[in-house]
């Protein structure tokens, strides 16, 4: 048996897994194990529902494949082979044909129209030879990533704050702080191990408080002391009203003020009018809660903002996020232990991209664009030319694409056909584009548009390095052979590179090679002037490299073991070495006139657009479908029934989803989760409506208040299938597929006439047996395939969407040998997983709770449920106060 440590490779908590391997079996569930890592410093023995589920995931890696990417895109499949033009090549083909066709935009149309679109995903050392081909060998600086989407509002703040991209606070800030303000962040699900960590602080100090502010309620809201269920977008109020409220109160901090910043006293004036009455009115809050907070605030040392993507994916994200960074500067609340301003990227290896220059305005090692730093990173990579001004950023990138003024644009390990604003315009500009490269695990509704397609290693393949949100940088390390044609992104970049005349400059043998060089970059002319400094770990040798320990940046010869806290001693990276005041101003999106607003997030065991996680079936469960919340009073006026379809559309474009009532959402808004895709429902993708505005600063998308409507979407007839194969997508007006443990779930709508049972017997293939029951009373119709006494197929019929029987009730049904019996009784009872890891459902849960469970814990002992991850827990705890 062997142990390997490594990372999970979903969000940007980081955390640490260890996988057991049995090399003497040859069944993979037997032969690999993957658990939490007892003494990784991000998790200490945590995971979420999704970590718990990697070993899920590896099955579908090595699944059917399709090497011809237009017709393999609209299911999942592994990309097993080169191809140009959809047809097989070697890698020896497609690099040169790469090459040729780089060059050729480069001779004819300049540099310029050249881009790379990269992604959080990537290792650190693939993103650092991307970075430096595209800026300083092509020359440009057209190389963005889809963390422009996640956390470049955070960096922004930060650099104009601090002078660098730094994150001053660590994990265990979390727990050691006294005051906790969760700022448009659901943790529970999104951040779910930082999420557990503050719950078991709060629990050790029950003096600990906690504030949410978001304008959902969602089940984050369960360890909050208070929740400022505030407009949508008007942040920016609170926190300019806080700032007033600490200048105006013993909370400001002269002595900090005075020794470590600079420009307060314009900021004091530009926050002037925000009284809390003036808050009140523009965020919607009462001031009495607005009042608690700004005191629980002002009397309270140890305090951590904690902020994500709600206040990131906002046209104003930067303004915001100075906001909350000016409270800690003038309240001197940073640079100790439990307290400080801590953004929390969403991928897992954002801060891996941030520090080699991924984003288009960085142009490598937390160096910009200033002569000085062109000169010295010219220098020290002795490239021929080097970008001398910012690139395109994403949106900005993709609407050059449309344009028609980039000619080649590769893109690796991202899928912006989904997960960008206005996707319609996206995909259009991927149609139009001349040469699309992707470089990916799977074929995505990205690589439908490849004109060459290169397979790239997956999680459990590939070897390198990735940082989390606290700067620590760990190891994902490969722990079993990759299909044989797959390599890592570094070595085709480098192969395209060598091509292209370069060998001398991109010699790597390794993922070693690549990480020393980027080290000693970081350390190159430093002297203390940049953050991001690494050149400690310059000289790491191969076995050094294999055993690298988890390690927070900066490593250096002063600190070699890295660094816990940023800025103890006050000192910044501004020219000044002082931090700087932002005078930010506060814009509500107005959507007075429109119908809804649509906020967008992730949901608990979904990331991003499901290539891994969708094929997990314990992942699944939890929603299977595209939703759409809505207040149960906006349902009533618009007609709308809770499970029933809805289309969501604006000038944009559209998306179709199930409507699902709830009160945790005020009224006028909606909510839908990002992570649905061609692959997996009829025009289920939310961005095809999400608005293309951005942050004037950081290029951010505003992805959480898109001006929509919503009117019903109906067909003539719905089904609920079970079956134990794939079947056809063809022919339906509405189609939506999940993975069971059984096999594959779908809803299906047509308005065509069906013969059902001939539909029934042509999917499977072979004679079987049907059992047909038609129920009057609840007018549905369910059928049943068997073929030698084994169930096959289930359908469940209905005129309305909403009639049809929940997926956890069906998936029951079909484990039940007596199914027959069970559907001629069936009551279609709504039922919902609840718990991932032990696949119990809310029905199980509430007859637990009638029979005597009265708290997570008794749940946990009768049922197993929230004892293994306990990403259910918060949800376990809002069913028993029902
Ligand atoms: Fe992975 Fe969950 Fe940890 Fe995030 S919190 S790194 S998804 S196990």
């Amino acid at each position: 048996m062997r142990e390997i440590s490594s990372t999970c490779p979903y969000c940007g908590v980081g955390c640490g897994v260890t996988v057991s391997v049995d090399d003497s079996s040859s069944g993979l569930k037997d032969k690999l194990l993957v658990l939490a890592s007892e003494t990784h410093p991000a998790n200490f023995g945590r995971l979420c529902s999704k970590g718990s589920a990697l070993g899920e995931t590896l099955d579908q890696t090595r699944a059917k494949t399709s090497a011809r990417t237009k017709v393999g895109s609209k299911e999942w499949s592994r990309v097993t082979h080169p191809t140009i033009d959809g047809e097989l090549a070697d890698w020896g083909q497609a690099t040169s044909a790469i090459a040729d066709k780089i060059q050729h935009s480069i001779d004819t149309h300049g540099a310029e129209s050249v881009a790379f679109y990269l992604s959080g995903q990537l290792l650190t050392e693939d993103y650092y030879v991307a970075n430096k081909l595209m800026k300083g060998f092509i020359g440009t600086a057209n190389v963005d990533t889809n963390s422009r989407l996640c956390m470049s509002s955070a960096v922004a703040a930060y650099k104009r704050a601090f002078g660098g991209d730094v994150v001053p606070c660590s994990y265990e800030d979390l727990e050691e702080a006294e005051l906790i303000i969760l700022i448009g962040s659901n943790a529970a699900w999104t951040h779910p191990v930082l999420y557990q960590r503050m719950v078991s602080a709060k629990q050790a100090n029950p003096d600990m408080r906690v504030v949410l502010i978001d304008p959902r309620r969602t089940v984050t809201e369960d360890l909050a002391d208070l929740h400022l269920q505030l407009a949508p977008s008007s942040d920016g109020y609170l926190f300019q009203g806080l700032l007033n409220f600490i200048i105006n109160s013993s909370a400001l901090d002269n002595g900090y003020v005075e020794k470590f910043t600079e420009g307060f006293e314009a900021a004091k004036e530009s926050v002037a009018r925000y009284s809390i009455k003036e808050v009140a009115v523009k965020t919607s809050l009462s001031e009495s809660d607005i009042t608690t907070f700004y005191e629980w605030f002002a009397e309270t040392r140890k305090t951590v903002s904690f902020y994500s993507q709600g206040i990131n994916q906002s046209a104003t994200g930067t303004d915001k996020c100075n906001a909350i960074i000016n409270c800690h500067l003038a309240s001197g609340k940073m640079g100790y232990p439990g307290a400080g301003p801590f953004s929390i990227t969403g991928q897992p290896n954002a801060m891996g991209g941030r520090e080699v220059g991924g984003l288009s305005n960085q142009l490598a090692a937390h160096m910009d664009f200033s002569a000085q730093d062109t000169d010295r990173v010219q220098r020290f990579w002795q490239s021929p030319s080097i970008a001398s001004q910012p690139g395109l950023k994403a949106v900005e990138l993709f609407d050059a694409i449309g344009e028609g003024k980039i000619k080649v644009l590769w893109i690796m390990a991202t899928n912006p056909a989904v997960s960008l604003p206005n996707s319609a315009q996206v995909r259009a500009a991927l149609e139009k584009c001349p040469t699309v490269i992707v470089s990916d695990v799977c074929h995505t509704d990205t690589s439908h548009y490849a004109d060459i397609v290169l397979p790239a290693k997956s999680w459990s393949e590939k070897d390198g390095t990735v940082t989390n949100s606290e700067r620590r940088i760990s190891r994902q390390r490969a722990f079993r052979k990759a299909p044989e044609v797959a390599k890592p992104d570094w070595w085709a970049l480098k192969e395209v590179a060598h091509k292209l005349g370069f060998q001398e400059y991109f010699d790597y043998a390794s993922a070693r090679h690549v990480f020393v060089e980027h080290a000693k970059l970081s350390g190159f002319e430093n002297g203390g002037t940049r953050g991001f400094d690494i050149s400690g770990l310059a000289a790491l040798s191969s076995t050094e490299y294999d055993e690298l320990a988890p390690i927070q940046w900066p490593v250096t010869a002063s600190s070699p073991n890295g660094m816990e806290r940023m800025f103890e001693d006050g000192v910044f990276f501004t020219d000044s070495r002082r931090a700087r005041f932002v005078i930010s101003t506060p814009v509500m999106v107005d959507h007075s006139a429109a119908q809804f607003t649509l906020n967008t997030g992730r949901i608990r065991d979904q990331w991003h657009t499901m290539t891994r996680t969708g094929t997990a079936p314990s992942l699944t469960g939890h929603d299977e479908i595209p939703f759409v919340e809505i207040h149960p009073d906006d349902a009533a006026e618009y007609k709308l029934e809770h499970d029933q379809f809805a289309r969501v559309y604006n000038q944009f474009g559209d998306y179709v989803a199930q409507v699902k009532h709830s009160s945790d959402i005020s009224r006028r808004q909606l909510f839908s989760p990002i992570h649905w895709t061609d692959q997996f429902a009829t025009n289920g993708v939310v961005s095809h409506v999400v608005s293309p505005e951005v942050d004037p600063v950081s290029g951010q998308p505003e992805s959480k208040a898109s001006a929509v409507s919503i009117e019903s979407y109906d067909c003539a007839v719905w089904a609920r299938v079970l079956s134990a194969e794939p079947i056809s997508r063809e022919g339906w007006r509405y189609w939506a597929k999940y993975k069971t443990s059984q096999g594959f779930g779908y809803v299906l709508g047509t308005d065509e006439e069906h013969d059902w049972a001939d539909w029934a017997t042509s999917q499977n293939g072979q004679a079987g047996e049907i059992a047909h029951f038609m129920n009057p009373l609840r007018k549905s119709e369910t059928l049943i395939l068997s073929v030698d006494d084994t169930q096959m197929l289930a359908v469940h019929v209905h005129k309305k969407a909403s009639e049809l029987p929940s997926a956890a009730w069906l998936n029951n049904a079909f484990s039940n040998t007596a199914l027959p019996d069970v559907l001629r009784g069936e009551s279609g009872d709504a039922d919902k997983l609840i718990c991932s890891c032990f696949a119990t459902t809310e029905q199980t849960i509430r007859a637990s709770i009638e029979a005597g469970s009265a708290n997570v814990e008794e749940l946990a002992g009768a049922l197993g449920c929230g004892s293994k991850c306990g990403s259910c827990r918060p949800e376990l705890k809002r069913l028993l106060a029902i």
